[in-house]
């Protein structure tokens, strides 16, 4: 009997790949591709140590952020008033024509610093996100001081070690005791949960957490310390205060590797858990069972996070969470130390991707976090220089993500001003700009990523043909660099080249053999990563007394009142301290469903956080007749938001929590939450206080 023959289904095609967002996970992927032009599902890749087969809902189901109908696909120019969405379709060489006329002219009226490249990390790998760089030192255009997220984290960390490195981070999972601080790894990164729960499942031990509300990995810990924002170095000088006085300050490891414990020891004798209670809101009771735990666990492993470094006093506060562990000696120990980011183990030779070869010094650094400042002609934040007149912005939304959001917008609706922003959406910033070009995605073009929560270099080969005519970050930068006259070798290579060029120059090997391995572990061996021969400074010695000033840091201009900095680890009350008119401090944390402002056009993201709500305490709700639900208002002298209460028990009295970054169109007046979060800089270098906010709330009738 003859039986038809069924064509077998096309095998779905795997491409590894890495995730570009802006999370220190820089997840291990394989994605599903289905045709040339559509992928499936996202995976984590299983055989990668770090991502052990485990990424976030979000990127699981990027399909719809890559297929999403409003993806740009085509040039645009504006047509209407800015900022009133109004854009017809123009051609790239036209397009890229007019942005060259823009800059030359800018250049020729009031010199190349009235140009200002603008970008960040958003949604780009090494080649795409950094080659702006190149574009900016060979025309001497302004500098950027990449503050809005790292600074605070990074400052904090290196004052004491002296680099950005720690032990190996899936060393949590050969921990007794994992203390998750300042940072919701069940929202954004997800990997730090598996290893640290992995360290329970197999070796009973305990997850401290601390944080400001209790989020999803509070809710996983054994022990959940919950502080109000911009206290954690209070926290901090108590634990330390009951281990030296306890006994529990390892003399040997301290009197060998540490600049100034007998100091330390004498300054922390009056930060009892009773002081320190009175400030962060945490029983004492609490604070003595977390020093108990840290007390009596010699493999503790401190996984330090981005987001108590967002307060005005956050490098202090990073550099105290720091100190705990050099007074037990855990980095002597595998599974015990410190992490927060491997960005010092990568020794990358970019001099040909950024241009480091052409760049002049002399050129102003204009920070990034003080746009709406720069924008609307603040002469110290112009470095008392010429205005800004012409920018291209790729990879971000200042709009939307940057503090002090109506000096923002007002510097954007200038009308002398050339906005070109090269994007994947119309997100604010674009609806803002002159010019809009559509961009690539990441698994549609070539690129390479450095994983800062892990310590993996990472392949992203291009796996699918992008829709319409976007093109990527380079080809951009590389067309552009022709029409301006910019001649640099960078410009004459493929992404290809770049890449393979980039890891032979810094000792990587080559891209082939990238390819063929996917990722290069780059974790420094037990001995560099537990700093057994001393940290990284010419003593050897960790340091409780930072020189703040000196700290290494790759881009140290200065910001904030430094001078003032503490010279031991303690409370430095420089943040936005609660007074008469703003009786609450306000922390926005980031959501589960969104990454910054990305995701936050995807249905199911939208979907799952429904709606821009303000977490409350139940008596402070009780006491200004706020029902769960009802719509109030919440500002300070920087503006203010319309959201919705959330009545929550898992705050403290007096603070205020607001998950985002929601569309500004989402709020009724379109005042996103940064319209309430301050410009001005962090010490010593500068940063966004982005949980760092006193703030009024009012039911809507009585504001
Ligand atoms: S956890 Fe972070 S790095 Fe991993 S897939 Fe999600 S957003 Fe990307």
């Amino acid at each position: 009997m003859n039986q038809a023959v069924r064509p077998q289904p096309t095998p779905i095609r795997i491409a590894p790949s890495a995730c570009p967002h802006d999370c220190p996970s820089t997840c291990a992927l394989e994605i599903e591709v289905l045709d040339a032009h559509t992928i499936g599902r996202v995976r984590g890749a299983e055989d990668n140590p770090y991502t052990a087969g485990v990424i976030c809902a979000k990127v699981a189901r990027y399909a719809e952020r890559v297929h999403h109908p409003d993806r740009l696909t085509r040039p645009l120019i504006r047509r209407g008033a800015k900022g009133s969405g109004s854009f017809e379709p123009i051609a790239w060489d036209t397009a890229l024509d007019l942005i060259a006329e823009k800059f030359l002219d800018a250049e020729a009226r009031y010199g190349a610093e009235a140009v200002w490249p603008y970008y960040y990390a958003g949604t780009m790998g090494l080649v795409m996100r950094d080659g702006i760089h190149r574009l900016r030192h060979v025309k001497k255009y302004s500098g950027f001081h990449t503050t809005i997220c790292i600074n605070g984290a990074y400052v904090g960390f290196a004052a004491g070690t002296g680099k950005i490195a720690g032990s190996d981070p899936r060393e949590m999972a050969k921990s007794d005791l994992v203390v998750i601080w300042g940072t919701n790894p069940v929202n954004t990164q997800v990997n730090v949960m598996t290893h640290a729960t992995r360290a329970r499942k197999e070796r009973g031990a305990k997850i401290v957490a601390v944080d400001v509300y209790m989020n999803g990995t509070m809710e996983q810990a054994d022990l959940a310390v919950l502080v109000k924002p911009g206290t954690d170095a209070a926290l901090a000088c108590a634990v330390m205060h009951c281990l030296f006085r306890d006994g529990k300050a390892d003399w040997d490891y301290l009197n060998k590797y540490t600049d100034a414990p007998r100091e330390l020891e004498a300054h922390l004798r009056n930060k009892t858990p009773q002081w320190a209670e009175a400030i962060t809101g945490c029983p004492a009771a609490t604070i003595e069972e977390f020093a108990r735990l840290v007390g009596a666990t010699k493999r503790a492993f401190f996984r330090l996070g981005y987001g108590f470094a967002r307060s005005r006093n956050g490098p202090v506060s990073m550099h105290a969470a720091l100190c705990i562990p050099a007074i037990t000696g855990a980095w002597l120990h595998e599974g015990g130390g410190a992490f927060h980011n491997s960005a010092d183990i990568y020794h990358w030779n970019k001099s040909v991707l950024e241009g480091h070869d052409v760049r002049d010094k002399s050129v102003r650094m204009l920070d990034q976090s003080r746009i709406g400042a720069i924008l609307t002609g603040d002469k110290a934040s112009l470095c008392e220089g010429p205005p800004v007149t012409a920018m291209l912005i790729q990879n971000t939304n200042p709009v939307s993500v940057c503090p002090d959001q109506d000096v923002v917008k007002r510097g954007f609706a200038r009308d002398d001003l050339f906005v070109c922003v090269h994007e994947q959406f119309m997100t604010e910033t674009a609806r803002m700009a002159d010019l809009v070009l559509p961009a690539t995605m990441f698994m549609e073009h070539d690129d390479v990523y450095q994983g800062g929560g892990h310590q993996h270099i990472i392949l992203g080969a291009k796996a699918i043909e992008p829709p319409g005519e976007c093109r990527s970050n380079h080809e951009v930068i590389c067309a552009l660099a022709k029409r301006v006259g910019a001649e640099h070798p960078g410009f004459a290579m493929t992404a290809r080249q770049m890449i393979d060029h980039t890891l032979q120059r810094s000792g990587w090997g080559t891209l082939a053999e990238l390819e063929a391995k996917k990722w290069i572990d780059c974790q420094p061996d037990f001995e560099t990563a537990h700093y057994i021969k001393g940290f990284n400074w010419p003593d050897g010695k960790f340091r409780f007394k930072p020189d703040w000033p000196n700290v290494p840091f790759r881009s140290p201009v200065p910001g904030g009142p430094v001078g003032q900095m503490p010279k031991l680890p303690d409370y430095w009350t420089i943040i936005e301290v609660a007074d008469e008119q703003h009786p609450f401090r306000l922390a926005t944390s980031p959501s589960r469903g969104f990454l910054n402002s990305t995701f936050n056009e995807t249905p199911s993201s939208l979907a799952r956080e429904v709606r821009p709500t303000l977490m409350i305490h139940p008596d402070d709700a009780a006491r200004l007749g706020i029902a769960d639900g009802s719509a109030v208002i919440v500002g300070n002298t920087r503006g203010r938001v319309h959201l919705h209460a959330k009545v929550f028990d898992g705050v403290r009295q007096g603070v205020l929590i607001a998950e985002s970054i929601w569309p500004n169109d989402a709020y009724p007046d379109g005042r996103g939450i940064n319209t309430i979060t301050g410009a001005d800089p962090i010490a010593p270098f500068g940063g966004a206080a982005f949980h760092d906010n006193k703030v009024w709330i009012r039911p809507p009738v009585a504001a």
